[in-house]
């Protein structure tokens, strides 16, 4: 495989009223909201972007706030839970930070030979916080390391693992039973950031509902538009079907649904989130693409106000 993909580019997942999800993301977890615009396939919704500084790929977790979403359920064809990296012997140190907060948190307990931490956010989103000696310089007290990796749930994991090896050239990189749910692990050869998937089969016969909670799609990165393109070729003579490229303002979209149901999406690293704002100003203005400039008041009228937690 020439070029395989490098890792994942953002999560985007579901949330009901925004105040909530800025105070836990913000407040709580020290991620810096990049982005504040709208949900460009139905603008009288907030999109809202959380990152490490300037919101660099694969430390992205995106939010649409649905005001009136209903939990969701995980289950088969979703990803269940987003793991960030965090430097080693940094997760005692988040426990207690996390408790002292009323954050429900877990011992710490070993995946992969790696210590991990599980909690839930607000709606029932499931985070760990994974240590991992690929994240240097610890004692830091935001995420800025960015992804670990993500936990799809396929019922039947072999063809959704195909695509990873076969298409996106993941290398498979161990399975482990854990409490008698087997997990599969691939692994990007960039072994960057944000370059692990794991694989789990269902663990009862519940049906996924799409909700507040939920993991909505996982974007991988393609590093420049022309490479997007050629994963978009490869993706048709793969026999999916990908959507055509799709301008998202901040990086360059298409969507498609892997062969496990989940929809995964490839976005460009270029422009970022700089392209209209500046690093200082990053998140503090409803941004808002070219085709909604002109309903700009109206769109403020409807959004609720967010407060930002001090
Ligand atoms: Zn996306």
């Amino acid at each position: 495989m020439s070029h395989p993909i490098p890792g994942i580019h953002h999560i985007t997942a579901i949330t009901g009223p925004p105040q909530p999800n800025v105070d836990f993301y913000v407040a709580r977890l020290g991620q810096r909201l990049v982005k504040t615009t709208v949900n460009f396939d139905a603008p009288d919704t907030y999109h809202l972007y959380y990152g490490d500084t300037v919101g660099t790929p694969g430390t992205i977790l995106t939010f649409f706030p649905f005001v009136d979403a209903g939990p969701g359920r995980n289950g088969p064809g979703m990803a269940i839970a987003v793991a960030y990296a965090v430097p080693s012997g940094d997760l005692d140190a988040w426990r207690e930070r996390l408790a002292e907060h009323g954050i429900g948190s877990w011992q710490p307990t070993t995946r992969f030979n790696q210590r991990f931490l599980t909690f839930t956010d607000p709606d029932g989103l499931k985070l760990e916080l994974i240590e991992s000696d690929d994240s240097n310089a610890s004692g830091t007290s935001s995420l800025d390391h960015g992804f670990h990796s993500v936990t799809l749930c396929v019922s039947d994991p072999a063809p959704t693992a195909r695509v990873l090896t076969d298409l996106f050239g993941y290398e498979p990189a161990g399975q482990e039973t854990i409490d008698g749910v087997e997990r599969l692990r691939f692994q990007s050869p960039s072994h960057g950031r944000g370059s692990i998937v794991d694989l789990i089969r269902p663990t009862d016969r519940s049906s996924a509902i799409q909700g507040a909670g939920t993991v909505h799609h996982v974007a991988f990165r393609a590093e420049t538009p022309e490479r997007q393109r050629e994963w978009r070729e490869r993706i048709l003579e793969y026999g999916l079907r990908p959507t055509p490229v799709i301008d998202r303002q901040y990086f360059e979209a298409i969507y498609f649904r892997e062969p496990g149901g989940i929809l995964f999406e490839i976005a460009t690293d270029p422009p970022g989130f700089t392209t209209d704002e500046t690093v200082d100003e990053l998140g503090m203005h409803l941004k808002l693409p070219p085709q909604y400039e002109s309903r700009r008041s109206e769109l403020e009228g409807v959004l609720p106000p967010i407060q930002m937690p001090t």
